[in-house]
């Protein structure tokens, strides 16, 4: 028998690559058996050759296997060609892309010079945005027509040239049609980009790959699993080009490419992966790479036991019902947990890394929106007075032997929990895996409503082993809440960060999960050499709570701080963005669930802000024009005064607060 998926990948239950047909790009081919491909786009002004070339080369140099040049007019399409000349005179032949909006005149030359062509649906036709909000049908078959007349010539030239295009839908820059007939949703991103497949495939061009980018990676993720869906309705099989758009940089923007990216990589999904940072784009490469790697050997993974109904919508968030045990659960944020089991706690101090700031003086403690809200302490037990919404989690045999057991709670394993009655009559944990859940377990959990699991996993297929878990639970309409749990070994900590976004993300992005709990040992606790995060020596806990914050933050299951949606500039960008946006964020950072968008350019910068409080957007030399929402509210404002109009902008709307911390005790 075989899993009866409304289909978006081949299994959610073993790992295999869901089968595309091979498009040529260059010599570099794409989809089919071939290599998850890796590839980033240049920041340089198209105009200089030079220095578009030598980050080209860069990248290349990083591991991109394509590279993506911006043409915004007919000169930056022009002179694409000395650029393609000056390349494979240093012996380059690395693919180039031309990333066209608006222009259909620049797709229509650069298609004659470069290997591919990407257009974004939203955009190649349509110029206005937020002008007609009524469509009739007989109005919106015009459109269409009226797009087929002017994208025809450019798949002629493509057809003709042997040049590969994508159609790249981005979230935020549908057009009015598409918004009036579908709305800002996953369904409206993938008829965005079908429109434009079809014209294509009426005039026998196949030579297509497609992408649905979105700078929130749940709405990514959904938009590419409703595209393979369609797809396959279609009789389609393009291959998939993956990225997370306007992700921003450092960490987050890390986090965010990883929950969306890997989430998909993860069912088999994606032939080529952009990962878009707010940063020189030779350190993207490194990214995509590491995330790709991943799947080199998956498909040997323990098996996982097959599920013949999926009990949860694909395309449609809807958290798992569960009740609620003392905060865990029912419609509460998930928890975040911090394991010191390997290392002692030996006064307030040491709390400080997960968000708990004592001040001796006043015997007060402070507590950061990023605190975590239990602590896991395995065999040991902490000495001083706690903060009272901490609670701490003991092994079973240690938390038996306990004098006082306020605010600290049980974990057992399988067995303890089968063959003991005296457990704590608030709260307790137990630890399972797939292959523990029986019948005869099922029934006990079901029944206790003081009972959270903790599930693990120790396949290579990890997250859809404890995917496979939650819908055993549904199944069973077993209503426990969960804490995920993974632990990761002999790993560099980059890799925890990525592995971890990707495993828990996964999960997360489709409802699953109560709590998030991430041990490693990290017997490489360095960052990697390619990583441009500088190093800096902290703790594992430290770095362990504010990555799964970040997680959390990313799949939007916990606000804790400020959002910044950054695009990663480009040819169109007229000012330093990586330094303005780290200008902002040092400025605004503890603006919890504010966000601010920063963009490149006035052009697609306000299409692309998604949903965000206010923008950034430069809009000239020195000019800057700010939003509120999608409304402008001052235009031209100097470089140098714009972050504090920016500032007195939040200020006015009542969003601006001066501390993260707030007093508890
Ligand atoms: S929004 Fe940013 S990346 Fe997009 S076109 Fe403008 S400057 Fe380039």
């Amino acid at each position: 028998m075989s899993e009866i998926v409304k289909k978006y990948c081949n299994s959610l239950t073993e790992y295999s690559r869901y089968k595309t047909r091979e498009v040529k790009i260059g010599d570099v081919p794409l989809g089919g058996n071939n290599p998850i491909r890796i590839q980033s786009m240049t920041i340089t002004d198209t105009m200089n050759t030079i220095a578009t070339v030598e980050q080209t080369i860069r990248m290349v140099e990083a591991g991109c296997e394509y590279v993506r040049i911006t043409a915004p007019s007919m000169n930056e399409a022009r002179n694409l060609e000395n650029i393609k000349i000056e390349l494979r005179a240093r012996g380059y032949t690395v693919p180039l892309i031309a990333d066209i909006h608006f222009t259909p005149n620049a797709a229509e030359l650069a298609a004659r010079i470069v290997e591919k062509v990407r257009i974004n649906p939203g955009n190649y036709v349509d110029k206005k945005k937020f002008e007609q909000f009524e469509y009739t049908d007989q109005e919106y078959l015009e459109e269409l027509e009226r797009i087929r007349e002017r994208f025809t010539p450019l798949v002629k030239i493509c057809k003709e040239y042997g040049t590969a295009m994508r159609i790249g839908t981005n979230h935020g820059s549908l057009s009015d049609r598409i918004m009036n007939r579908f709305g800002d949703t996953p369904l409206g991103m993938v008829e965005s980009a079908l429109e434009f497949v079809r014209i294509c495939e009426d005039l026998n061009y196949h030579s297509i790959v497609l992408s649905m980018k979105a700078s929130n990676p749940q709405v990514m993720v959904q938009a590419y699993r409703l595209l393979i869906q369609k797809m396959e309705e279609e009789g389609m099989n393009y291959p998939i080009h993956l990225g997370v758009t306007e992700a921003g940089g450092g960490e987050d923007g890390r986090i965010k490419s990883a929950v969306g990216i890997g989430a998909l990589l993860e069912d088999g999904i994606g032939d080529t992966i952009r990962v878009s940072l707010t940063e020189d784009p030779e350190y993207e490469a490194p990214v995509a790479i590491s995330l790709a790697n991943r799947y080199k050997s998956r498909q040997n993974h323990k098996p996982i036991k097959i599920v013949l109904e999926i009990p949860i919508d694909p395309i449609t968030y809807k958290r798992r019902e569960t009740f609620e045990v003392m905060g865990i659960g029912g419609g509460n944020v998930p928890v975040v947990i911090a394991d010191y089991s390997s290392k002692e706690i030996s006064n307030q101090k040491d709390l400080a890394d997960i968000g708990y700031k004592y001040d001796e003086p006043s015997d007060k403690w402070y507590l950061a929106d990023a605190a975590a809200d239990i602590i896991y302490l395995g065999k040991q037990n902490i000495k001083f007075e706690l903060p009272e919404n901490l609670k701490l989690i003991i092994n079973y045999d240690a938390w038996q032997k306990l004098d006082s057991k306020k605010l600290r709670f049980p974990i057992l394993t399988k067995d303890e929990y089968l063959k003991n009655k005296s457990l704590s009559d608030q709260i307790n944990f137990l630890k399972l895996k797939l292959n523990e859940l029986s019948d005869e377990i099922s029934e006990k959990i079901r029944n206790d409503r003081r009972l959270v699991l903790v599930i693990e996993t120790d396949n290579e297929h990890g997250m859809a082993e404890q995917r496979r878990f939650f819908f055993e639970l549904i199944n069973r309409e077993i209503k426990n809440p969960v804490i995920i749990k993974r632990d990761y070994k002999n790993i560099t900590l980059d890799e925890v960060r990525l592995y971890s976004s990707t495993d828990f993300g996964g999960l997360l992005i489709d409802g699953l999960g109560d709590g998030v709990w991430l041990s490693t040992e990290t017997g490489k606790s360095e960052t990697d050499k390619s990583s441009k995060l500088t190093f800096v020596k902290e703790s594992n806990e430290k770095f362990i709570n504010r990555t799964l914050f970040g997680i959390l933050q990313a799949t939007r299951a916990r606000i804790s701080k400020t959002e910044y949606i950054a695009c990663p500039s480009c040819g169109r960008t007229l000012f330093d963005l990586q330094e303005t946006t780290e200008m902002i964020r040092k400025r605004t950072e503890h603006l919890k669930g504010v966000k601010i968008a920063i963009m490149g350019c006035i052009v697609n910068g306000p299409g692309e802000m998604a949903d965000a409080d206010y923008g950034y957007v430069g809009s000239g030399v020195d000019k800057i024009t700010l939003y509120r929402g999608k409304d402008i509210i001052k235009r031209s404002v100097p470089s140098s005064q714009a972050v504090d109009e920016l500032i007195g902008l939040i200020k006015e709307d009542g969003n601006w607060s001066d501390s993260s911390e707030n007093n508890i005790s």
